[in-house]
């Protein structure tokens, strides 16, 4: 039977939800799956929020990626009357020396980003709630960047992918789908193009003679395809904590605080917004981690870690209580750069994941990358190739 599509998409969180929508928009047929259904519990981009900045040092390549994102996302929840950015500014606390900051500061001349730089007398001045660490400490301030809220926003996504036309369905495609050791899908594999998929409650799913298959499994991509991902994909424990304000107290919200970059602890925060606490996040990268069976209750030790970080840099916050808690995976490839590339033995199936810890705010530039390879056989950036992705991890993007 002919199908009414001719490209299948699995997986809908950021990446994958972009991806559909932004194909089909391209004159493609789409399938989206998704095993558990949009930014569900266990995935990548079911938190709560997730920040938008354009600061990435000097790969400015994600700089201008998140600027198109940016534009992409507001013109979505604008179409859909969800207000689901919000605008806090993005502070970077510096110390001295910070390369990267300092690489931030030239990437926004050059570009054109709007930006103000604080000294340490006008940070006191600004943000009097905020303890810091020394005389030295300097500022650079996002104000058109903020927060995306992270679970509505791929749901909303993927209204829009389904008002496009997109199909969606909750289906899980089976493990292993290594295309090359399945036998069951081997046997829809001819001259290097796949020809079907399989699920787990034995559907097989055929996007038809020119189907594309594309993979945007996040933390599942290692399962999926043991063989050629499982060493190149790190998925690590990360924990987000929710911190409750003091009542009738509105120094901890928008506008009195931004967002906020500290890399000089591993840290950073988002003001309270829609009443949720103030959120304390580590970017230290945790252990190993299991998206289907990882237990989900906070570590007394990543606990102590966020308290600590918080009463040195919010004295007032010292003893808050905590009022929610997340763990969820970074999916990380060795770099940190995103795996965005063709399988190698199937020239009609894509791999797209690796967001490793900053990939929410990027979803719509990688639809539209994707769909430019795809659609208009544009030429790869190696940056996202397969063959970029090496075994051992050395974190170059932050
Ligand atoms: C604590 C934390 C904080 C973060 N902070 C930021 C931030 O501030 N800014 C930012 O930009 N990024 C941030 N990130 C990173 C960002 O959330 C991820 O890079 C991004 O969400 C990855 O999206 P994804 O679509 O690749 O993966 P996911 O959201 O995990 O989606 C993958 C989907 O594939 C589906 N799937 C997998 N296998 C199958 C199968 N066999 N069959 C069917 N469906 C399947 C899953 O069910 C899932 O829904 C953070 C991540 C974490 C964990």
């Amino acid at each position: 039977m002919a199908s009414d599509f001719n490209t299948v998409v699995v997986g809908a969180g950021s990446f994958g939800a972009w991806t559909a929508l932004t194909l089909q928009r391209r004159g493609r047929r789409v399938l989206l799956l998704d095993a558990h259904g949009p930014a569900h519990g266990r995935a990548s981009s079911g938190g709560e929020s997730r920040i938008i900045r354009m600061g990435y040092g000097p790969h400015g390549i994600y700089s201008s990626w998140s600027m198109r994102s940016l534009e992409i996302w507001q013109e979505l929840f604008a179409r859909a009357g969800q207000p689901l950015f919000h605008r806090t500014g993005v502070l970077w606390i510096s110390h001295p020396g910070e390369e990267y900051n300092s690489q931030n500061l030239a990437q926004f001349e050059k570009c054109g980003i709007p930006h103000e730089t604080f000294t340490q007398g006008e940070l006191a001045h600004h943000y009097p709630q905020m303890a810091l660490d020394s005389a030295t400490t300097w500022g650079l301030f996002e104000p058109d960047s903020g927060v995306l809220m992270a679970r509505r926003a791929v749901a909303t996504v993927v209204d829009a992918a389904i008002r496009q036309g997109v199909e969606y369905r909750r289906a899980a495609v089976r493990f292993p789908a290594d295309l090359a050791s399945d036998r069951e899908t081997r046997k829809h594999a001819s001259s290097g193009r796949l020809q079907g998929i399989a699920t787990v409650d034995g559907q097989r799913i055929s996007a038809g003679r020119d189907g594309i298959y594309i993979f945007a499994s996040g933390p599942w991509l290692g399962k999926l395809f043991p063989e050629l991902l499982a060493h190149r994909i790190f998925v690590t424990r990360q924990e987000a904590f929710f911190f409750g304000t003091p009542p009738g107290d509105s120094r901890f919200a928008p506008p009195a605080l931004p967002t906020w970059i500290d890399l000089a602890h591993e840290a950073y925060g988002m003001p309270d917004l829609e009443g949720r606490g103030l959120k304390i996040g580590i970017d230290r990268h945790g252990p190993p981690f299991d998206p289907d069976t990882g237990g989900r209750q906070p570590q007394p030790e990543a606990i102590g870690q966020a308290r600590d970080y918080l009463a040195r840099r919010f004295p007032a916050m010292s003893g808050a209580p905590l009022v929610e808690s997340r763990v969820c995976q970074y999916a990380n490839t060795s770099s940190g750069d995103f795996l965005l590339d063709r399988h190698p033995d199937f020239e009609n199936v894509w791999l797209a994941g690796g967001g490793s810890g900053h990939g929410f705010k990027h979803g719509p530039a990688v639809g539209e990358y994707l769909a430019g390879r795809i659609v208009d056989e544009a030429p790869g950036d190696p940056r996202f190739s397969l063959e970029t992705k090496q075994v051992i991890q050395r974190r170059a993007i932050f």
